[in-house]
């Protein structure tokens, strides 16, 4: 790391939807420079979230063109015009129209390109970050960056959920999970026999997708499907009263946690994804189980499975599309739990400011390190990790940052 990497006023941690939506937000308001701002991802902007929509076969976002990741909400319909792909904009039964996938990321690439963020971009992982009042340190696998703010974006932090029978196999051949960064779609043999484990959106779309003459697909699904055309009831879109209601209770509490999740619609798959499951289901292009695995044994490079049902399957892979893990159990969040003098709650809650998204200290002020993503989802609600909560917390970040960085800027000048 040289010299010029490590000083920065604002530190961007995760170079996902969130973190390059917040770069673009504090550039877009010139709130600094872009030579103060640092964006910290190993993988490369955005490239995790691409990678996640290659695994499981997305070809449509599930929320309308307006969620997208610059400051304007037209940006990506005018984007579309303008380069002659408004056939890109998937019409809705309900709602606005959606954009696809290619067409989401090459407008995220054109903004990027825009407001030249490659140029601040460092390739590490965080490790560690201190919180020492007038600057956090931020440690990282190729040393430190001090930074007056650090914002931190890291999405679920790796972490993701195997079934419990998949404990000993899991990631070992031929059981993998569809988030594992490992995982290669393209990989899987055109004469395989294939389980999906899941009965949500990425299984339903997995599924689908691997579906391809010669290849059997059998999605082992333990309950019925549910049709939602969003992740949680619009009302938490808005600054509204479930927001308010949320806010009534303790932040990092044991009921704000419960709310959330009882709120988001996990599970379910919106009625396009059920339409194309359905048709390979009536073809016959994907076998439907509908019961639970009990038991998973590795034999000889395939592995076999037992269902509650007594039904049995022997599988040249298997593929767990069974969700994320808790925000608070990515590798950085466990350790900032045990290290740091930062406030956390229920399940490891980060303990954050309502107002600012900033995370408060055992002595409750307010640090220097605001969180956005699925981790602030206690202040921001169900939709906090999608891209309209990236949105929010752009909002609540850049507003506190405003008046800040103005009040330390006025201080160095006297
Ligand atoms: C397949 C899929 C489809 C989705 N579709 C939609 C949709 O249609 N509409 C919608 O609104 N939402 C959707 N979402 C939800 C949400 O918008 C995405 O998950 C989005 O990627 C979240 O952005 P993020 O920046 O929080 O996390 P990520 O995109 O996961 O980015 C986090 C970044 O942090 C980096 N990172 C992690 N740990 C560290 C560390 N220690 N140091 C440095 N960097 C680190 C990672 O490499 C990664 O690049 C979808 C999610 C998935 C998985």
């Amino acid at each position: 790391m040289t010299e010029a990497d490590t000083d920065a006023v604002v530190t961007i941690v995760g170079g996902g939807v969130h973190g390059v939506h917040l770069a673009v937000r504090l550039l877009d308001a010139e709130l600094l420079e872009l030579s103060e701002l640092r964006i910290i991802d190993p993988a490369g902007l955005l490239e995790a979230f691409r990678r996640q929509c290659r695994q499981c076969g997305m070809v449509e976002f599930r929320s309308p063109f307006v969620h997208h990741v610059d400051t304007d909400p037209f940006s990506l319909r005018d984007f579309a015009r303008a380069h002659g792909r408004e056939d890109e904009l998937v019409p809705s039964t309900v709602g606005a129209d959606r954009p696809t996938v290619s067409l989401f990321f090459d407008h995220a690439e054109w903004l990027c390109d825009r407001y030249d963020l490659e140029s601040i971009w460092l390739e590490a992982r965080v490790t560690d970050i201190a919180d020492r009042r007038g600057v956090v340190e931020i440690e990282t696998n190729h040393g430190r960056i001090d930074s007056r703010w650090c914002l931190l974006a890291v999405g679920h932090g790796g972490s993701f959920t195997y079934p419990e029978w998949a404990a000993d196999l899991a990631s070992t051949e031929p059981v993998t999970h569809v988030w594992d960064p490992g995982f290669d779609p393209d990989a899987i043999g055109e004469t395989s026999t294939v389980g999906v484990v899941g009965g949500g959106i990425t299984a339903a779309q997995l599924a689908t997708t691997l579906a391809q003459p010669g290849r059997d697909v059998v999605l082992f699904a333990r309950s019925p499907f549910r049709v939602e055309t969003l992740e949680a009831s619009t009302d938490w879109m808005h600054f509204s009263g479930a927001i308010e209601n949320l806010h009534a209770h303790p932040p990092g509490s044991r009921a704000r946690e419960e709310l959330v999740s009882d709120a988001r619609y996990d599970g379910t798959m919106p009625p396009y994804v059920f339409r194309r499951l359905q048709r390979a289901l009536e073809r016959k292009r994907v076998e439907l189980e509908q019961s639970e695995i009990t038991v998973a044994t590795e034999a000889g490079g395939t592995v076999v499975v037992t269902c509650r049902d007594g039904s049995a399957f022997c599988l040249d892979e298997l593929i767990c599309a069974t969700g994320f893990g808790s925000p608070y159990d990515g590798e950085l969040f466990r350790h900032l739990r045990r290290e740091s003098s930062l406030q956390t709650g229920y399940h490891g809650a980060p303990v954050l400011d309502d107002d600012t998204l900033r995370w408060m200290r055992q002595d409750e002020t307010p640090s220097r390190i605001a969180v956005s993503g699925a981790a602030a989802e206690q202040v921001l609600g169900p939709f906090a990790r999608n891209v309209i909560g990236a949105r929010r917390a752009g909002e609540l970040i850049a507003g506190s940052l405003e008046s800040d960085l103005d009040a330390e800027k006025r201080t160095t000048k006297l």
